[in-house]
């Protein structure tokens, strides 16, 4: 056993999910007399070697469960219900230090936003930190280690490279190096929260592979975070966010081929890339995007809150609040739609 890792080593999942989050639910205090929630008892679980696409459009929730499923939420925010747990042990209830530990070796994130790197250090110190801190080595072993992840993820004079400072290099070059430094200890759980925006198509293309050969070799679950369903055709499963909620989940090639949510359908069709894969089934150089905005996060509407923008809306939509109706085994969305079909 890896020494270093002993030490934040975790309990084996017992029924296969390497993540569970239950009803999480997330507000940010935005003054004395508002508040307003991100997340609304929001469940799901992902599997060790699994990637799960996690969608939607901006300001929808996803980044707040990025931060809040790294214990990285800002101040101002508070989880009031709900629980998040790793192999099955709690992180809302876990001692800063022992979070410290796991994250970097056990689970990282890859941030959207790659001016995360010190701009006043060499960006192959910068990693050679990550794995120092979790996988101490000889120092040419851990160089060596990180040539090797810098030449995968496409940053071929990785000399250089290593040499550089972050503004020396190109933003797709910063973007990768952030991947290195999340990826350098292979942890168990990797949440890529939109780790593809402004890169170009190759570099794309470089980066979802290096997530299924982790995947592949050893056994990372990826929690992958867009707003654009391209970038997501590397998960398995897929998770639909609106407003805070899970508005539908099932197997990504079920929920491109047959989008049960409203809101799931006008997604795929607002994508705005012209090479539409078959899968979308929609002709992708005839789409418009969604008509009208989310609702006000800090109000609490009686029924769904897609119904100002939704085409199937029917008179009960404004009223009753849909739950999340099973369609199949694996696949399920929360629209009263499928009320009378039970
Ligand atoms: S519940 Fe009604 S308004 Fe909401 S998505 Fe379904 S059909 Fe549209």
């Amino acid at each position: 056993m890896d020494p270093n890792r002993h030490e934040v080593s975790l309990a084996r999942p017992i029924d296969g999910n390497l993540l569970r989050v239950c009803n999480l639910t997330v507000s940010y205090r935005l003054g004395p007399a508002y508040e307003s929630t991100a997340l609304k008892q929001v469940s799901f679980t992902v599997n060790c070697a699994e990637i799960v696409g996690l969608l939607g459009e901006s300001g929808c929730g996803k980044s707040t469960t990025a931060l809040a499923l790294m214990q990285m939420l800002p101040a101002n925010a508070r989880i009031s219900m709900g629980s998040i747990q790793l192999d099955g042990c709690n992180l809302l209830s876990m001692k800063e230090d022992r979070l410290r530990r796991l994250r970097g070796s056990e689970t990282s994130i890859v941030y959207q936003d790659s001016e995360t790197l010190n701009p006043m250090m060499r960006v192959g110190n910068q990693v050679m930190e990550v794995l120092r801190a979790h996988k101490p080595a000889k120092t040419a072993q851990m160089r060596d280690e990180i040539y090797s992840i810098f030449a995968a993820l496409g940053l071929k004079d990785c000399d250089r490279i290593y040499r550089a400072f972050p503004h020396q290099l190109s933003g797709g070059q910063r973007r990768r190096v952030a991947i290195a430094q999340a990826l350098i200890c292979k942890p168990r759980l990797v949440i890529a929260d939109e780790p593809t925006s402004s890169l170009d198509s190759e570099a794309t293309t470089g980066i979802l592979d290096i997530f299924r050969q982790l995947r592949a070799t050893h056994n990372t679950a990826i929690l992958l975070i867009s707003h654009d369903p391209e970038t997501l055709r590397a998960a398995d499963r897929l998770l639909v966010m609106y407003a805070g909620e899970i508005v539908e989940s099932g197997p990504l090639n079920e929920v491109f081929e047959h989008p049960a949510h409203p809101y799931t359908r006008a997604l795929l069709q607002c994508s705005t890339r012209q090479a539409a894969p078959p899968m979308f089934g929609v002709n992708r150089h005839s789409l418009a995007c969604i008509p009208g905005e989310p609702p006000d996060p800090c109000e609490v509407l009686p029924g769904c809150g897609f119904s100002p923008r939704c085409s199937n809306r029917a008179e009960i939509c404004d009223s009753l609040r849909p739950r999340l109706f099973e369609i199949s085994g694996v696949h399920s969305a929360r629209c009263l739609q499928y009320e009378a079909r039970e």
